[in-house]
């Protein structure tokens, strides 16, 4: 070897280790574009011109002020109407009130229509064509009138009787035509045994065949019953939003029209070893397991479903809860957020908190024996794990903003929550759960933006194999909000709950039910946490009024940013749409995008 050769081979030793050096520091991450800052742009901020002369929707409730459910019902009503930008006048049910003839819809928010003082009023505002819907089981308490019982479509209320399951004929709740949701957890309600008459159209009946949902035409409008009880729970709003939406002809709603996706605990420390259950199956360790099959399985279903993730990450596993707080040693842990962090990001997903442990925030009371872990003595040491963390992330994303923050196992004190906006002023979303039992202690949220400017986007769903309750859950809160949103851990397989499936099973469960939710509501946009928080803002500011013609349906609309959807429900049939998109997304119901300030859909044969 002569001399230049030497100096050649030097200087690329020499290379090679600063090549080394440089991704043993990941310096690689500091040169791709891993960055994350958007701000959407805020247009059309001036109302309609003629907004002040044309009306809101207009709806009337009766509630009954002394029973609980009437009440949670009478809420219920005005928190959608007002979520839906509707204006509505609330009567106590001994208040006799006047409805105008172009009231969009009554909202019976009791079952005691004997003792509503207005009834007469109602049946000859629906006789001439008005719609009024019926929100709880008849209650013959006070004699409810051959009349009233005539127009509701009911030949006979007999007793009371347990509703199980629920089997829909039709699409009167969007998306749910011959579904049946009964096996496994599933929806109950108290009803009413009723004998409908021969002319009421039968739009959901129990598991058991209870009527549940029915409608009946009355003079020349129609009467829509809910045969169930309203409750403090969640489970009800699909039925609600699909009632109010059948008030009057071309009813419309905005819809936030976003589909959610987060996988909690990934990337986080693999659990070292082999799982018997796992290894038995696949011949494969654990890491092996998440490296080989189900990483690129669920980026295969992100490409197949049309899904953007939001991973959570975790530093350790440990259960400590007082400082100071270390990394763990060696380089796997930190791997596994470098590496699946990485494609996660570059399949257009988003990285988001979970924690520096599993610990939940949470001093003693929040069911820590349930799950085996250790309560926080105190929020000063809930701020230094998570500073820790983030110091964690910050490091291995320097150039990356982290804003969402999920609680492990959904479970968040009001200490906790300080915490971590504390320690990561960043964090502008917090996701826990949406709806569940006040037994589980868990953190509940509704979707809302606060004073602060940050976000409450809860998960609705979850699990490989969602049972009845959690599918007819997606199918209740795409009514109300259009909104799926899930999650998963990577490590399920290993629970106990888990035992009696086998990876091939959830791996078919999940499958079937991304299939069902891509075919029902293929209309929802694939985001992730953060890119939502553009399509809430959008809901939560837009206004509109509609000016509704036999020929055509005029919609204006104020205050958005970007795309907002609206779905509007029609007997007519569309012609074509000017300035905005309009499908079929279900029988007689629309979906309308539109970007610009007004749209119009011109319907089939008028003035023929
Ligand atoms: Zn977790």
């Amino acid at each position: 070897m002569n001399k230049r050769n030497i100096v050649l081979l030097f200087l690329f030793a020499a290379l090679l280790g600063c090549f080394f050096q440089y991704t043993r520091i990941d310096g690689f991450l500091h040169l791709g574009a891993v960055k994350n800052l958007v701000a959407p742009q805020r247009a059309g901020l001036a109302p309609w011109q003629d907004a002040e002369t044309v009306a809101r929707d207009h709806y009337v409730i009766f509630y009954d002020p002394e029973d609980v459910p009437s009440m949670y019902a009478r809420h219920n009503a005005e928190k959608m109407l007002t979520e839906q930008k509707k204006s509505f006048e609330s009567h106590p049910l001994h208040e006799a009130a006047e409805i105008p003839q172009d009231t969009r819809g009554v909202i019976l928010a009791t079952g005691r229509l004997g003792a509503v003082a207005s009834m007469a009023s109602v049946l000859s505002y629906v006789e001439q064509g008005g719609t009024a819907v019926l929100l709880a089981h008849p209650d013959p308490r006070e004699p409810i009138s051959e009349e009233t019982l005539t127009a509701l479509g009911v030949q006979d209320v007999g007793d009371d009787v347990e509703a199980f399951g629920i089997h829909f004929l039709t699409d009167f709740v969007l998306g749910t035509k011959d579904e049946t949701f009964e096996k496994g957890t599933i929806y109950s309600t108290m009803a009413k045994s009723v004998v409908l008459a021969d002319d009421a159209e039968l739009e959901a009946e129990s598991a058991s065949g209870v009527p549940m949902l029915w409608g009946h035409a009355y003079g020349s409008g129609h009467f829509y019953v809910y045969n169930g009880t309203e409750r403090d729970d969640k489970t009800n709003e699909g039925f609600l939003a699909a009632l109010i939406s059948h008030c009057g002809e071309d009813s419309i709603y905005p819809v936030v029209g976003v589909r959610l996706f987060f996988i909690d605990d990934f990337p986080a420390p693999t659990p070292e070893g082999d799982f018997s259950k796992i290894y038995n199956e696949t011949g494969l360790s654990t890491a092996e397991f998440y490296k080989q099959e189900w990483w690129p399985w669920m980026l295969d279903n992100a490409k197949r479903f049309g899904i953007k993730y939001t991973g959570l990450i975790i530093e350790t596993y440990g259960d400590q809860v007082h400082g100071p707080f270390h990394e763990l040693p060696g380089r796997a842990a930190r791997d596994n957020v470098v590496i699946y962090g990485r494609e996660l990001l570059k399949a257009g997903g988003e990285l988001g908190l979970h924690g520096y442990n599993h610990q939940s925030l949470a001093p003693e009371g929040y069911n820590q024996d349930e799950h085996g872990y250790v309560p926080w003595d105190s929020e000063d040491d809930m701020v230094e794990a998570m500073q820790e963390l983030y110091r964690y992330v910050k490091n291995l994303y320097p150039d990356y903003e982290f804003r969402v923050y999920v609680p492990p196992s959904d479970i968040l004190s009001p200490e906790g929550y300080d915490a971590v906006k504390k320690a990561v002023p960043t964090i502008k979303i917090m996701s826990s759960l949406y709806d569940g039992l006040p037994s589980a202690k868990a953190f509940y949220q509704d979707y809302k933006r606060n004073d602060d400017g940050s976000y409450e986007i809860p998960r609705v769903t979850s699990g490989y194999v969602p049972d009845a309750i959690m599918r007819w859950s997606v199918c209740s809160l795409i009514n109300h909000l259009g909104v799926f949103s899930h999650f998963v851990h990577p490590d399920e397989m290993f629970y106990e709950e888990s035992a009696d499936k086998s990876w091939a099973d959830m791996k078919e469960g999940l499958t079937d039910f991304l299939t069902e939710m891509d075919t029902r509501y293929p209309w929802l946009t694939p985001v992730t946490a953060s890119e939502s928080t553009a399509y809430f803002d959008d809901y939560f500011d837009l206004d509109y009024r509609v000016v509704r013609t036999p020929e055509a349906f005029e919609l204006h609309c104020w205050n958005h940013g970007g795309e907002v959807k609206f779905l509007v429900r029609s007997e007519k049939t569309l012609d074509h749409a000017e300035d905005c998109t309009a499908e079929l997304v279900g029988d007689g119901v629309y979906l309308v995008r539109m970007k610009g300030d007004s749209a119009k859909l011109i319907w089939k044969g008028a003035g023929e």
